[in-house]
């Protein structure tokens, strides 16, 4: 998602640069938002240079040829980065500043003292082998279509003498591992090794460097070959009879939630509101059973647990499913309908210059069936914004009825609004359009989730689909899996839920497949905080449009409230929530 934003930053840049030349003359306010305009051009050059892999991955490809090795220096020159840009945010008055730039103060200076936090407190370099992995940073180089073959390869010859290094630096800083990121670590690490056995070799082949530098990328591709294989048999050979909890306990759950999520609120606040939420939402589902049950089971006498009776509903109403071989199509026809629908209900505004393209998943975004948003590159102003579909053609007949199933027609629907109309694909394009270098870059995952699980709701309050109770029972189960995302996260990491507890939330009160089930566990077990974003975006977000329509009245007009939240970019809820509420 980093990429897309970068446009925005040039634009800003020098935007910012012509600025400093003709308003300095201004009253205070335009003086103090034209310096600060140009402390935050400089402030995020100086990123770049601090963080290279970061700069590859917006774009950004001056520092390609540079790999960050993981030591005592680099923490100490990232920590003093962060000091100094902190103390020169201090020289700023952010009351005198434009409510952009006041949001920009926060988002910057809670980067920093993140960085600093995450450098002095969290060390994840220390317990989680996983952050070592060279796989993804070569291959953006590799891929990015900016700068000619000749010029990547060159980079990439650079940047390949130092892997030996950052494994050693690796193995070096390891200390006490967990079970689980070992694990990963030892799987990714060695899913990298084909960038260095085919596909930067095949580039080589088909460039027209010269022998002497063909060969020298070879060889530097074996070398690296050989780190990574040296690091993945050391991580095997560990022994390490008490590994490190992977559950990370309160105290650093709570600050990480803090950075991460910046909420009004806070972790243990978000986990009481989502217990309550999850009866509500199981009250609420019975109310519908009851209604639907002789519909679907005629006279049969429905189950005395409630629990049961819902799930027994669910799985009826599931049969109806696309055919896996129309799983994509099902999507195509369906976003054209979502289209409509918003301007006939004049919901929000939808620039029909960024079509969205629906395609099948390209092959380096593996095999896993499921949806998701690519958007454009920084440079390609005018690519498309594709809805990336993965394909079920591996899948065995079970597994297909069951991810079928899960996604069956009511479902969805919901996904389609969820990642793409109005959900993410439409919150990126007004995201692009913000007029904000640092909420480009530092775009606040909480507020785009939420974004995405509060147009699921929205949609269906104004009538989506029927708004039948078949489709609100459906939503109710999908909205179950937000809510309980945080109820997890939060008691796996901070409460010591065992495996059985949760597989007991996720199957009997989510209503989730066992294989659904087991992959959101060991994704909780490797992440912390990220389950926290949708329920706690979603909350905020719903939280202040109720607000707004209380004190509005009857002028109160949902469109011009969607547009406008829209139009803050991708920051922290609480901060558009202040300027919008005031
Ligand atoms: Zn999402």
């Amino acid at each position: 998602m980093k990429k897309i934003f970068f446009i925005t930053v040039i634009t800003i840049v020098l935007y910012a640069c012509n600025n400093s030349k003709t308003n300095v003359e201004n009253s205070t306010q335009p003086l103090q938002d034209t310096l600060f305009n140009d402390f935050k051009a400089r402030f995020v050059l100086n990123l770049w240079k601090n963080y290279p892999e970061w700069a590859t991955s917006v774009g950004f490809h001056e520092y390609d040829s540079l790999l960050t090795i993981s030591n005592e220096v680099t923490s100490k020159k990232n920590i003093d980065f962060s000091m100094v840009y902190l103390d020169s945010l201090k020289k700023f008055e952010q009351g005198l500043l434009s409510t952009n730039n006041q949001t920009d103060y926060e988002m910057i200076k809670n980067q920093l003292e993140s960085n600093i936090w995450y450098a002095k407190e969290f060390k994840s370099n220390e317990w989680n082998p996983s952050d070592y992995n060279v796989g993804g940073i070569f291959s953006e180089v590799l891929n990015a279509g900016v700068d000619s073959i000749n010029i990547r390869l060159t980079n990439i010859k650079l940047k390949l003498k130092s892997v030996p290094a950052y494994y050693q630096a690796a193995i070096a800083n390891i200390k006490n591992p967990t079970k689980e990121h070992t694990i990963l670590a030892v799987e990714q690490n060695k899913g990298a090794i084909s960038i260095f056995a085919v596909d930067i070799p095949d580039a080589v082949k088909k460039s027209n460097l010269s022998k002497l530098e063909k060969e020298e990328i070879n060889t530097n591709c074996k070398q690296a070959m050989a780190a990574i294989n040296n690091y993945v048999n050391w991580l095997e050979k560990l022994d390490n009879k008490q590994p490190r909890n992977a559950h990370i306990g309160k105290k650093l759950y709570e600050k990480k939630f803090n950075f991460d999520i910046q909420s009004q609120y806070s972790a243990d606040e978000i986990y009481m509101m989502a217990m309550q939420r999850k009866s509500q939402l199981h009250q609420s589902m019975m109310e519908i059973a009851i209604q639907l049950w002789p519909k679907y089971f005629n006279t049969e006498k429905m189950p005395s647990d409630t629990l049961v009776a819902i799930k027994k509903l669910i799985d009826k109403l599931s049969i109806n499913h696309v055919h896996r071989d129309s799983f994509q199509t099902a999507i195509e026809q369906q976003l054209p309908v979502l289209e409509n629908f918003i301007k006939q209900k004049n919901l929000l505004y939808i620039d029909p210059a960024k079509p969205l393209v629906v395609r099948k998943e390209p092959a380096y975004m593996q095999g896993v069936a499921g949806a998701s948003i690519s958007a454009p590159g920084p440079y390609d102003k005018f690519g498309n914004t594709y809805y990336n579909v993965g394909t079920l053609a591996n899948y065995s007949a079970a597994d297909a009825e069951s991810f079928l199933k899960e996604y069956n027609d009511y479902i969805l629907q919901i996904l389609n609004i969820h990642e793409a109309i109005p959900g993410h694909y439409t919150q990126l394009v007004y995201s692009n359009n913000s007029p904000s270098i640092i909420k480009a870059l530092f775009g606040n995952g909480a507020m785009v989730e939420g974004w995405a699980v509060y147009t699921e709701r929205m949609m269906l309050e104004n009538g989506y689909a029927g708004a039948t109770p078949e489709m609100w029972l459906m939503y109710y189960k999908w909205h179950l899996r937000s809510v309980c995302n945080t109820i997890l996260d939060y008691s796996i990491h901070v409460k010591d839920m065992t495996e059985k507890e949760a597989m007991h939330l996720l199957i009997d009160e989510a209503f989730q497949q066992q294989k659904e089930a087991s992959g959101k566990y060991r994704r909780v077990s490797l992440t912390q905080v990220q389950l926290c974003s949708y329920f706690t975006g979603f909350t905020e977000i719903y939280n202040l449009r109720e607000a707004l329509k209380k004190k509005q009245g009857n002028q109160f007009d949902v469109k011009k409230f969607h547009e406008t939240f829209l139009g803050f970019g991708s920051a922290p809820v609480k901060y558009i929530s202040k300027a919008m509420l005031n």
